[in-house]
């Protein structure tokens, strides 16, 4: 079978050519043809001597994830379903923000975590994605809009990443780093740190070196004390608030700047949403730089909970905006074509 070059870093890129007998400036080309041009066929890498591009054709293969279905919503969201190597299939988004957006992106097939408000969490875990499988969602949807050779930051349309798809990005922390540090490589995709997010349930241990690779954090908290959030989400047992909080401080002492942290806060009815909830919330983060962003519950068919009403949910955002701190509501995106957070699912047959 071809090895696949794509979900190589760079410098296991050049190790692979120089173990062919090849000069270690080929691969800053190659490179460049995978992550700058987007080009699949090495025949068409017109820098590369032909001898070269037949042996690369021999042994390699360069595959963005198959796009299976793109669906478009009426707001702009663009879904597709995406299809790798071995058939099995992730969701993956693009949401268009007024002149740039957002590509969610997911890090394993399915999820082990198990939330109870989660439609992903229903699903079994099957497996991780590779570093290559992940970043190639990005590509892909490069593809699908046509943004290939990778525009300069202030042009391009894919401008931001956002590691809040399927699966649980912490427990598949190699991978994931190795597809960030493509993604955010200047000589290719070069997409800014800046403006990449990793979501997690919480997850600690790996939280802290989140700061290391330069991007942002955002914590799925919706609760405000263990009993709750150890109710709604096992991962608590393992990692309760305590722990959470101490790996969400020691990130922002790590960070290079100032960095606040994302808190999501799923709001569900009579669960998590009354006024205490609020002030119970805003004394579990002190001493952190927070800001929430609060989401309505996307209802699935068969999910254990509620929606909070309108009336619930903005009641919540005015008490923790009293204390100044930011609360926007999220607003739905692709609600009409289940491309919503939380909604995604892709086992085959299950749909
Ligand atoms: N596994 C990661 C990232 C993917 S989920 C994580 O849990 O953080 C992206 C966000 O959607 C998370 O904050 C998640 O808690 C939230 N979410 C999950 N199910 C939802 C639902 N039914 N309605 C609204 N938000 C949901
Ligand atoms: Fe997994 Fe995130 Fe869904 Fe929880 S919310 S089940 S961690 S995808």
């Amino acid at each position: 079978m071809k090895k696949e070059l794509i979900g190589l870093g760079f410098d296991d890129l050049k190790k692979e050519l120089v173990s062919l007998g090849e000069q270690p400036f080929r691969a800053k080309q190659l490179w460049h043809w995978i992550y700058h041009k987007g080009e699949t066929d090495f025949f068409k890498m017109t820098t590369l001597a032909k001898p070269f591009q037949s042996r690369l054709n021999e042994l390699y293969t360069v595959t963005h994830p198959k796009i299976v279905t793109e669906q478009n919503s009426v707001d702009g969201t663009r879904k597709w379903l995406m299809e790798f190597a071995d058939e099995k299939q992730v969701e993956c988004v693009y949401i268009p923000e007024s002149d740039r957006g957002a590509v969610c992106i997911s890090t394993q097939v399915g999820c082990a975590q198990g939330c109870r408000f989660c439609h992903t969490g229903t699903q079994k875990m099957m497996r991780n994605l590779t570093a290559g499988e992940i970043v190639g969602q990005f590509m892909s949807a490069r593809d699908s809009y046509g943004e290939w050779p990778t525009p300069t930051d202030e042009t391009r349309y894919l401008s931001n990443i956002v590691v809040m798809g399927m699966g649980e990005p912490l427990c598949n922390f190699e991978n994931l780093k190795t597809a960030l540090l493509i993604a955010t490589n200047g000589d290719g995709l070069s997409v800014s740190k800046r403006r990449v997010t990793v979501s997690t349930s919480g997850i600690a241990p790996y939280i802290p070196q989140l700061a290391d690779l330069g991007v942002k954090l955002a914590v799925s908290l919706h609760a405000p004390n263990n009993e709750i959030r150890s109710q709604i989400m096992p991962v608590n047992r393992k990692y309760p608030l305590e722990v959470l909080i101490e790996a969400c401080k020691e990130y922002q002492k790590r960070c290079e700047r100032r960095q606040f942290i994302t808190m999501e806060y799923v709001l569900l009815k009579d669960i998590n949403d009354q006024p205490k909830h609020a002030e119970e919330l805003m004394k579990l983060v002190d001493g952190l730089e927070v800001k929430f962003n609060l989401i309505p519950f996307h209802y699935w068919e068969g999910a254990p909970f509620e929606p909070s009403s309108n009336n619930a949910i903005h009641r919540f955002a005015k008490i923790l905006e009293s204390h100044y701190f930011a609360a926007p509501i999220r607003r739905s995106r692709g609600e009409d074509i289940m491309a919503a957070c939380g909604q995604l699912k892709s086992i085959k047959g299950k749909m």
